[in-house]
């Protein structure tokens, strides 16, 4: 079995989201530089008072940066140690951590693209959109579509964030949907799946990124696959 380095992450802000979410920015202790690839998630670790050591993964929210910061976005899981944990923690608080893992990057030759989330699984695709838009070289000038579900407006995570990004990049087009939205909001109802025929149909050549728990991933994956799309154009990263 690999032998994975375990560091150690300072907690050096904690931002609410919403009620249960929140946003972390830690830095990594001992390096200068902490390197990962946009998508990428990190294994926390940390025991339980029973003495129980618990690892669960997380997806890096923030942009590869040339500093040892990186971010998450947290929500709290009824019941579960780990995610109360981390919303739980205070600035200056430390926690292990060993990674960056996985695979679920953006591959080249890049696309145009849908990215669709719900909830936190947002995280990957704040990292990639952040990259991927902070230089011409990186994002060709390819279409970027960001499909964001939500239940109420105030579950939006980094609305003001990406609606900036829309606004300087005729490129990217953001889209939040909200499943129960208030009379007052004038953008996308109902569930992410119902809005994604209207954005691929009649587009070439496109490929999906979708993140969240499994049954919106299942939803999306089969509507994709109903549309004549290949296994190898919808890339999914499951939470749950
Ligand atoms: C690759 C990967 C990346 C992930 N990235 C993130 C991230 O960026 N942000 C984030 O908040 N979570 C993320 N998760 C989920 C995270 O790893 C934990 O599963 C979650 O925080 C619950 O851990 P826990 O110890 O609190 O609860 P547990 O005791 O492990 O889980 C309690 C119950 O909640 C269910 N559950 C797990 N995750 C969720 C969820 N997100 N919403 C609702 N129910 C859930 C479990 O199936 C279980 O039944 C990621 C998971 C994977 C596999």
């Amino acid at each position: 079995m690999p032998v994975f380095q375990t560091h150690t992450a300072r907690l050096v802000r904690s931002v609410p989201l919403s009620e249960p979410t929140k946003h972390l920015e830690f830095e990594k202790e001992g390096v200068l530089r902490f390197g990962f690839v946009a998508g990428q998630w990190l294994s926390l670790k940390q025991a339980r008072p029973d003495g129980e050591e618990l690892t669960r993964a997380y997806s890096i929210a923030s942009p590869p940066a040339d500093d040892n910061h990186f971010a998450l976005c947290l929500n709290r899981v009824q019941d579960g140690f780990m995610s109360n944990f981390l919303c739980e923690m205070k600035e200056g608080d430390e926690i292990s951590c060993q990674g960056p893992f996985g695979d679920f990057i953006l591959r080249p030759p890049l696309r145009d693209t849908i990215f669709i989330a719900t909830g936190t699984g947002i995280a990957p695709f704040r990292s990639m959109l952040h990259w991927l838009l902070a230089d011409p070289s990186r994002h060709q000038g390819r279409s970027f579509f960001l499909l964001f579900g939500s239940r109420t407006e105030k579950d939006i995570y980094y609305h003001q964030e990406f609606l900036q990004l829309a606004d300087e990049h005729a490129n990217f087009d953001y889209l939040p949907t909200l499943s129960r939205g208030g009379p007052e909001w004038k953008g996308l109802r109902g569930y992410v799946q119902e809005h994604v025929p209207g954005i691929v149909q009649g587009r070439a050549e496109m490929i999906a990124y979708i993140c969240g728990l499994d049954k919106m991933i299942k939803a999306n994956r089969d509507l994709l696959k109903g549309l004549g799309w290949d296994r190898k154009s919808i890339r999914y990263e499951k939470y749950d």
